[in-house]
């Protein structure tokens, strides 16, 4: 052996290491924001099941106690003001299913690619518009385009798909290529809401929900982990509202009020009209002056366990002053409660959500954990519509214009 050629080798084998640990598995040169969707993540989920994975997000990161959504609390209100950042009134999106008169179209969840519906500039555009790649495991209103646009990668909501797939297939997004990587993840779970509705808050089926989606973020975590992502990833998990049990001895019976014939000939209710309609938790109604005036003189106040607003007397913070699509009037039962008509038997859930915003049940969970975030940390409050500046921030994105507050924001961040 040559002198020398023994410490050329070692120099060699050095530099190979040296290479292959700054460029191959390591991506520090391109950051990941992952954005985890829990449907019915409600506030206390946390304490009052064992979930080690998420547990350890909190612990590492940021947990905010309570994440208050917007009115009504629903699906895709309030995941569609995550995405975007603004309340229903800048969104379109004011109910799971909403009316546009000028339209005259009352759009379900089932129209989920209708662009006319979404409203509003969503994260995944802001993240296209500033070329960088947005991949969607599902979120409301990915399906539908914004100025032409969509997420690089997506897919349409199918409940169909199991959350071994959607885990799966986010990381097969994350294994691309690096110039062909996203930089923005979403997934999307209702499992959780699913559980809570059919058997009820604190049941064995929610417990074993909640498992299941914590087993998921381990796994996640652990994929990102395996592609050597897990030091440059921002990882959020969040809710969309919370869940309370329901009863049949607290229902709200328009027709004891009412003649329903005649208050369905005159105005309309995207979650009330129509023989199969009822079990509300929260009613909009549309129609003339006259007819909303009357019916408003027949039901206010009759009931103590049902508020009815009307336009132009709405609290700030119901956020519903849409151009187009506010209501005439809104029908909202206490906590727990309902309204709906006696052809309509009530046959469940066992829980729901629907409610004020403003009661506790209805808040929802937010983790946060990553080199942006502030470690070990709880605040107090968060609103859903902070979340879009919070997500631009994580990936130093301009934000557009948005109903968000900085100063919440900042509470989360790792001081500089
Ligand atoms: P909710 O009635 O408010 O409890 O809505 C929860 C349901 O919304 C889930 O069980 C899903 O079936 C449905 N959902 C969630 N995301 C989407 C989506 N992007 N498109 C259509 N439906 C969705
Ligand atoms: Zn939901
Ligand atoms: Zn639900």
């Amino acid at each position: 052996m040559a002198p020398g050629t023994l410490s050329r080798q070692f120099v060699n084998i050095v530099l190979v290491v040296l290479f292959v640990g700054i460029y191959s598995p390591a991506h520090a040169e391109k950051p990941l924001t992952l954005l985890v969707g829990v449907d019915g993540f409600r506030w206390d989920i946390l304490d009052r099941y064992d979930l080690p994975n998420l547990e350890r997000l909190a612990q590492g990161g940021v947990r905010v106690k309570h994440l208050q959504p917007v009115m009504p609390s629903k699906t895709f209100p309030n995941f569609y003001a995550i995405a975007t950042g603004l309340y229903p009134e800048n969104n379109g999106v004011l109910g799971n299913a909403g009316y546009d008169p000028v339209l005259d179209k009352t759009f379900r969840m089932s129209d989920q690619d209708d662009h006319r519906w979404f409203e509003g500039e969503p994260i995944w555009i802001t993240v296209e518009k500033q070329n960088k790649i947005a991949a969607t495991m599902f979120w409301v209103g990915t399906a539908a385009t914004y100025e032409g646009i969509r997420p690089s990668y997506w897919r349409p909501f199918d409940g169909s798909v199991t959350n071994a797939e959607r885990v799966a297939q986010v990381m097969s997004w994350l294994d691309l290529p690096v110039a062909e990587r996203p930089d923005f993840v979403s997934i999307y779970f209702e499992a959780l809401d699913s559980a809570s509705h059919g058997f009820g808050v604190g049941s064995d089926e929610e417990a074993a929900a909640a498992r299941e989606i914590d087993g998921l973020v381990g796994s996640l975590w652990q994929g990102l982990d395996q592609l050597d992502l897990l030091a440059v990833s921002n990882i959020v998990v969040v809710g969309d509202h919370g869940m309370t049990n329901l009863s049949a001895e607290r229902i709200v019976y328009l027709d004891d009020y009412v003649d329903l014939n005649e208050t369905f000939s005159e105005l309309y209710s995207p979650q009330l009209s129509g023989e199969r309609q009822g079990n509300a938790v929260y009613a909009t109604l549309y129609g003339e002056p006259d007819s909303l005036e009357r019916f408003y003189q027949r039901i206010q106040g009759k009931h103590e366990h049902l508020a009815v607003f009307k336009q132009g007397e709405y609290p700030d913070w119901f956020h519903l002053s849409h151009p187009v699509r506010e209501p005439g009037l809104v029908l909202m039962p206490a906590n727990g409660w309902m309204v709906s008509k006696r052809s309509v038997p009530y046959h469940g859930p066992r829980a729901t959500h629907g409610f004020s915003p403003l009661e506790r049940d209805m808040q929802a969970s937010f983790l946060g954990y990553g080199p942006v975030f502030a470690e070990g940390v709880e605040t107090p409050l968060l609103h859903v519509v902070d979340i879009y500046g919070l997500l631009s921030r994580l990936m130093q994105l301009v934000p557009a214009n948005n109903d968000g507050n900085t100063s919440r924001i900042q509470a989360l961040l790792r001081q500089e």
